[in-house]
């Protein structure tokens, strides 16, 4: 390969709204034949919006909403941002938590107003050994399970929140697919390229979105370390692999890939763990990227 064509390529790249950290990018990126997209904030808008909250049998619906609020107004994650700001829109300022910790692909905790508040994956109410509620009796009002799966059902993320060692309720949030997902996967399909959706979020939330944009193979409830898993198996079968994410839980996985492809309006941490970044945020920018890649490197064969 001459460096001059590969430096065009690099050059062009910028043009089509990619930006490429080396020329020896485009060889793995004109081999790709298979492309794991992460869910939130790659294949959908990652703008969230509050869809329902559920309280525990005797909990306060505004309660649980404004202590999640102000816990998750601590997070930068797509389902936080959700949360704070229907929280905000609704009480105004709230108390700041006094401590805080972020747990990448599971949830938050922290201290608010004296209690011990946690919100996210379901998962993370085993880790604190707290009980989850049994499910209700029928005719009774609708317990944290119910609402689980009621969410899961309707094809939205939920996450449970729970403080004082207790399940308090449940809160859903709703995403919509970027637009131009669906052409995106359309033509990485045509290009030869298998579309793979890989996701820390529910299985049922995760073939919803799926379905949407014709993607056929889905990989659910994932936490960051096995989305890295994932794309070492896919390689270890041979394949070469193209990652796409936008989160900090991400950047393992996109670092393990043959290609790492960022979104531009995605952390820090994932776009220095990837080979190309795309500037628009749109995945029709990586199907540029690999037609760019392989009509460059055909010129110089
Ligand atoms: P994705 O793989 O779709 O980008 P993530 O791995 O970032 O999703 O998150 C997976 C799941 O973890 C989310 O669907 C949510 O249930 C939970 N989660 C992660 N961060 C938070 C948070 N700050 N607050 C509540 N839930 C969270
Ligand atoms: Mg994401």
């Amino acid at each position: 390969a001459t460096p001059t064509a590969l430096l065009v390529g690099t050059g062009r790249g910028a043009q089509v709204g990619v930006l490429i950290k080396g020329p020896e990018v485009l060889e793995s990126t004109r081999r790709v034949d298979t492309i794991v997209l992460d869910k939130t904030g790659t294949v959908t808008t990652g703008r969230m919006s509050l869809a329902a909250v559920h309280p525990a049998a005797g909990v306060d619906e505004g309660e649980l909403l404004r202590l999640a609020g102000a816990l998750e107004h601590a997070s930068e994650h797509p389902v936080a941002r959700a949360i704070a700001e229907a929280a905000a829109s609704r009480f105004g300022d709230l108390p700041v938590p006094e401590a805080f910790e972020n747990r990448a692909g599971l949830g938050v905790h922290g201290v608010v107003e004296g209690h011990l508040v946690l919100v996210g994956r379901p998962a993370m109410l085993a880790e604190w050994a707290i009980e989850p509620e049994p499910a209700a009796e029928p005719g009774t009002e609708a317990s944290v399970a119910d609402a689980l799966a009621a969410e899961a059902e309707a094809g939205r993320t939920a996450v449970v929140v729970a403080w004082d060692g207790r399940v308090r309720g449940v809160i859903a949030v709703a995403d919509a697919v970027k637009p131009t997902s669906a052409a995106a996967v359309s033509r990485l399909r045509a290009l030869g390229l298998e579309p793979i959706l890989l996701t820390g979020d529910h299985e049922q939330v995760a073939r919803r979105v799926a379905a949407e944009v014709g993607i056929d193979r889905v990989i659910a409830g994932v936490l960051p370390e096995g989305k890295a898993e994932v794309i070492a198996d896919l390689r270890a079968q041979g394949r070469s692999v193209a990652m796409v994410g936008d989160g900090v839980n991400d950047a393992v996985a996109l670092a393990r890939a043959d290609l790492g492809i960022a979104m531009g309006a995605g952390s820090d941490v994932a776009i220095e763990a990837s080979d190309l970044t795309l500037v628009r945020d749109d995945l029709l920018a990586a199907v540029d990227a690999i037609r760019l890649s392989r009509r460059t490197m055909g010129t110089i064969r």
